[in-house]
């Protein structure tokens, strides 16, 4: 892959790095607003709850893009940035525009989201 098109890659990276990182913070604090809310109303609870297990998966996913940007960050550095973690040939582009984070190839891919790999 050509210098300029890894640095284009790496910008998209780190903006998405530093949006993700906001909003895990951000739910974070959502997380302990709902639970400073919380009242004696039984409805109002549930809701709360909810609001609570939302936020909490919500930033869960953050967390889990957040890690996969960091180690895709961590593959430029290295040099490998574009291959398939699992079988090492390269990643197709259109996946890598749609998903600069992506780990797997296509094939790979469809292989751990059937429990193969
Ligand atoms: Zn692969």
């Amino acid at each position: 892959m050509d210098k300029r098109r890894i640095e284009q890659y790496k910008n998209r990276l780190l903006e998405k790095q530093e949006e993700l990182r906001h909003l895990v913070v951000k739910s974070e604090q959502d997380g302990r607003e709902a639970d400073e809310a919380a009242t004696q109303d039984i409805a109002d609870k549930a809701a709360n709850s909810y609001a609570k297990e939302f936020l909490f998966h919500q930033s869960d996913d953050q967390r889990r893009i957040l890690q996969l940007v960091e180690e895709a960050l961590h593959r430029i550095a290295k040099g490998d940035f574009g291959s398939c973690v699992a079988c090492e040939k390269g990643v197709q582009k259109k996946r890598l525009e749609a998903v600069p984070w992506a780990r797997h190839c296509i094939g790979c891919q469809e292989k751990q989201e059937q429990g193969l790999l």
